[in-house]
């Protein structure tokens, strides 16, 4: 078999629903508590550095990088620690997680400065201590990203502006709000890592974002229009619409010679060199049809999501589905006291008339799944393949490339549930064939 698939990259037009577009970001009053879990990454869990009683800063240390693929966590207000406690995360992992009471003082910790950056190994230094995880949703660490094996190769960075998810406009506030800080982390990233070309791709419903950034942008980084067709944010989609390289399977971005950042990730790298204070609050949209009122709301990272709603007005009706994410790949909330999370970029909530699974049919193998699929898999066959436990079938299908987008259910004229069966069939071939 071919070491590459064709991807068609059609994808899906799926509607907008962006009206908070518009709205300028409001920073939200310190809740009454912050939980951090010890797992807001890819990678090692963090190991909590603080113990109950402890006196905490903005700022401070309270989880130490559990490895090499792992990330720092900040406490995000001064106050004290009062428990180290276990929360049970959207995927249903037990995770470590420490609880502060802010003191409302706010006091910054003393080791909160500027971090002094010379050279590419200060600069990957500085991002690691910075806790940085990629924030448009895939919390990779971003140290790890920076330090590609075939550094030597890289000749482009893209970022990420697409933000193609229904619903979500948190990104689109960033490139309107954080120009100065997108176009600083820009330049540090070319400057420290030597890539000579940037692009900053985003999806044409985003006007006033491309206008702006046509107008700031230097010599050597081009601001791309996007067509508005999801999955454009997936990191193979993209690079193939900016670059026209195809990301090999397997393979990484790196392999075509290119680092993909998302734009509120490199925005946040501006902002630290000029501050020195880490990760500790996050911009996210809270919307949906049963949130009073919607927003884009700066929060403390850790603020339980009732906290967020109330700030948001409450729900005007019983919540059928709370999201983190959106609409197509978000992950549920089961529980409104779990936290916001670094990679958040939303909160959904939705009535249960709209979050009712429509009535599934029989395939009528019409191919829309796999003419929509930006990876150009067979959706219909894959789940056929699960379904007869045929694990030889599913490797062959290629089904562990699928990334979840969604594309193929939300095309299904029979309203198959195609992209959760995906999921479980991964898990199945993990397993060996057991279901
Ligand atoms: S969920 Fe998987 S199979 Fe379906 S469209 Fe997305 S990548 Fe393709
Ligand atoms: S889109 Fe739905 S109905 Fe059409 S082939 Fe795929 S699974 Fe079958």
């Amino acid at each position: 078999m071919s070491k590459f698939l064709k991807r068609s990259a059609l994808g899906a037009q799926v509607p907008h629903e962006k009206r908070t577009s518009g709205m300028e970001t409001v920073k939200m009053p310190l809740p009454t508590k912050i939980v951090l879990s010890m797992s807001q990454h890819i990678g090692a869990p963090a190991t909590p550095a603080v113990a109950k009683g402890d006196q905490v800063y903005v700022g401070t240390v309270v989880g130490k990088s559990g490895g090499f693929v792992s990330s720092d966590i900040h406490s995000g207000v001064s106050g004290i620690v009062d428990s180290i406690t276990t929360i049970t995360g959207s995927n249903g992992a037990k995770q470590t997680a420490v609880v502060i009471i802010p003191d409302g003082a706010q006091t910054v910790d003393p080791a909160v400065a500027p971090p002094q950056v010379t050279d590419l190994k200060s600069f990957q230094d500085a991002v690691r201590a910075s806790g940085l995880v990629g924030l448009g949703g895939a919390g990779f660490p971003a140290a790890v990203k920076l330090a590609p094996k075939n550094l030597d190769e890289i000749d482009t960075l893209i970022i990420n502006g697409a933000e193609c998810e229904p619903y979500i406009t948190s990104d689109n506030r960033c490139l309107l709000e954080d120009t100065q800080f997108i176009l600083d982390g820009i330049q540090a990233v070319m400057k420290y890592l030597e890539i000579p070309r940037c692009i900053i791709g985003i999806e044409g419903n985003k006007p006033e974002a491309i206008a702006k950034m046509r107008g700031a942008v230097p010599a050597g980084v081009e601001v791309k229009e996007l067509p508005c067709r999801y999955p454009q944010g997936a990191e193979k989609v993209l690079i193939e619409n900016c670059t026209g390289r195809e990301v090999p399977f397997p393979g990484l971005p790196s392999d075509v010679g290119v680092i993909v950042m998302n734009v509120t990730s490199v925005a946040f790298v501006g902002k630290y060199l000029a501050t020195g204070m880490p990760l500790t609050t996050k911009r996210l949209t809270v919307d949906g049809d049963i949130v009073k009122e919607p927003k884009n709301v700066e929060v403390v990272i850790g603020t339980p999501v009732r906290e967020l709603i109330d700030f948001c007005g409450g729900f005007t009706d019983e919540p059928g589905k709370v999201l983190y994410g959106g609409p197509m790949m978000g992950t549920c909330i089961a529980d409104l006291d779990q936290p916001v999370l670094k990679n958040n970029n939303a909160v959904l909530a939705f009535s249960r008339k709209a979050s009712q699974t429509p009535k599934m049919s029989n395939c009528i193998h019409c191919g829309r799944c796999a003419n929509a699929c930006p990876l150009g898999l067979s959706a219909k066959e894959i789940v056929q393949a699960y379904n007869n436990g045929d694990v030889d079938l599913l490797v062959q299908l290629n089904a562990d490339l699928c990334m979840s987008c969604g594309t193929c259910s939300f095309v299904c004229p029979a309203k198959r549930p195609l992209a959760p069966s995906i999921a479980l069939a991964k898990i199945m071939m993990k397993n060996g064939g057991k279901k």
